[in-house]
């Protein structure tokens, strides 16, 4: 998963769009990256790490009216300083820098066809792809070029571009599986992955954001001197819009598809609480990600929410850490038993996903023998998750799925707890509803429409064309 910023016509430029960063660390804390222009020459400057790490004097070397940003979370090519994005190149049709939230399902494919025709490739990111087709594009006009560039890639693609004459584009698949949004604060256009951003710019620049709305799926939008102007040039017969969007990944407070990220939370925790009895005196939500359905369980259940576990605040991301023992030991740092809460007591923990079961086990042992908790129940407010996505979301190989190969019975014992429960997905799609039908619920179904639409199988691989060499 990756956050992407634009912001065009502000003498700030670049600010506000480091601004805007900030505000979507959640959504990648390997590397931050900015691209400006005045419209003449694009300036790039990346670095690893969090943006409070990006080096101010940097934001200096980014004079320009024009602005585009990353984060990313690399979920296709390697963590490292080359794939850390705005790509940018510059060919026949000038200069293009390109940020990329998503992942190119076909990638491989198109790599090899690029490569055949001569075209190098400098990372292991898919995003590269983009630069190649837009300078091997023989249109004259930006907007058919980037038309000729989208139809290629198929998705998943949330887009911010920026060219060197100081155009601003944005656009996303047809299917629509990662979240953009446009609006105005003034007279400057922003664009980003998720609409808490115009929160903090309006802060920032002490004036409210006014048309904030979703890209569409298959919308693309080019900003430049004479305006706005919008076409939808990718067609898709339903949408895919990224569920765990909602169950994790945006941010709370965040509009994302629509609907309030918060509530559908609330409400997953609702549903699951009426699943069955709580055999429970105390509901204690895993910070950050299970506050706001374990507000929504004790809401429904009537039992009290408690703070049993707290922060540390000063500790990053354990999901992405590759090594399991570091992982492991980076939960046990990261979260803290409140004793005086939990001890003696029955204590039913809700998170929003179990994916390799590290950090339940551990969180599960620390209430036991930390907390003195007398019980320890746990509940997911999603289904058991049994499939990789493939779409822009970095979730492990499916080895690594501990529920693709266990029973939730069997999940309980391997966490030590004393009953598990998932919640169901007609109660996902419930609280989704009324926009059921256009959600990507893959990574619960091991359904992937968009792998057949392709003709790809469920390893990314062409049905009917020769596989390539791995
Ligand atoms: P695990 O220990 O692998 O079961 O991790 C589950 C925890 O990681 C949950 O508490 C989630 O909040 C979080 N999580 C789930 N999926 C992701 C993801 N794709 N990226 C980062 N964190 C995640």
């Amino acid at each position: 998963m990756c956050a992407v910023v634009g912001v065009y016509d502000n003498d700030r430029a670049a600010k506000l769009v480091y601004r805007g960063l900030e505000d979507l660390q959640h959504r990648g804390q390997e590397s931050i990256g900015i691209a400006a222009t005045h419209g003449d020459r694009i300036h790039v400057e990346k670095q690893m790490g969090l943006v409070g790490d990006f080096d101010p004097k940097r934001l200096e070397k980014l004079p320009g009216t024009v602005a585009i940003g990353h984060l990313r979370y690399s979920t296709a090519g390697e963590s490292r300083i080359q794939g850390a994005q705005p790509l940018w190149t510059e060919c026949y049709h000038g200069e293009l820098a390109v940020c990329h939230n998503g992942n190119i399902v076909d990638q491989r494919h198109l790599k090899h066809e690029v490569m055949g025709l001569g075209g190098t490739f400098h990372t292991s990111s898919d995003t590269e792809l983009v630069l190649h087709l837009y300078a091997r594009s023989h249109r004259s006009n930006l907007a058919h070029r980037l038309v000729e560039v989208g139809s290629r890639l198929g998705a998943a693609f949330s887009l911010v571009m920026m060219t060197g004459f100081g155009e601003l584009v944005a656009m996303r698949d047809p299917w629509g599986f990662r979240p953009l949004v446009i609006g105005q604060i003034g007279t400057t256009t922003v664009v980003a992955s998720e609409d808490c951003t115009f929160k903090a710019l309006s802060m920032t620049m002490g004036q409210e954001a006014t048309g904030v709305r979703d890209i569409l799926p298959g919308e693309m939008v080019i900003v430049d001197q004479d305006g706005i102007s919008s076409i939808t040039p990718f067609h898709a017969d339903r949408t895919l819009q990224c569920v765990f969007e909602h169950v994790y990944f945006s941010r709370p407070d965040s509009q994302t598809f629509g609907l309030f990220v918060g509530e559908v939370r609330r409400q997953l925790g609702r549903s699951l609480a009426r699943l069955k009895p709580t055999p429970a005196d105390i509901i204690v939500g895993i910070p950050n990600s299970g506050m706001f359905a374990a507000k929504g369980y004790s809401e429904e259940s009537g039992l009290p929410l408690e703070m049993g576990l707290v922060r540390n605040q000063y500790i990053g991301r354990t999901f992405i850490e590759p090594d399991h023992d570091n992982r492991s030991n980076l939960v046990e740092k990261k979260l803290i038993p409140v004793r005086d809460l939990l001890e003696g007591r029955s204590v039913f923990l809700v998170d929003d996903s179990l994916v390799r079961a590290t950090t339940s086990k551990k969180i599960v042992n620390m209430v036991r023998l930390i907390g003195r908790a007398k019980e320890v129940h746990v509940g997911i407010s999603c289904p058991p998750t049994i499939s990789p996505c493939f779409y822009g979301v970095d979730t492990p190989r499916r080895a690594e799925l501990i529920a693709a190969s266990h029973t939730p019975d069997e999940i309980c014992q391997m966490i030590g707890a004393d009953s598990l429960t998932y919640n169901t997905l007609e109660n996902l799609r419930t609280a989704v509803h009324p926009y059921e039908v256009s959600f990507c619920t893959s990574c619960y179904t091991d359904l992937h429409p968009l792998l057949e639409i392709l003709g790809l199988n469920k390893d990314g691989q062409p049905k009917h064309k020769q596989a390539l060499p791995a």
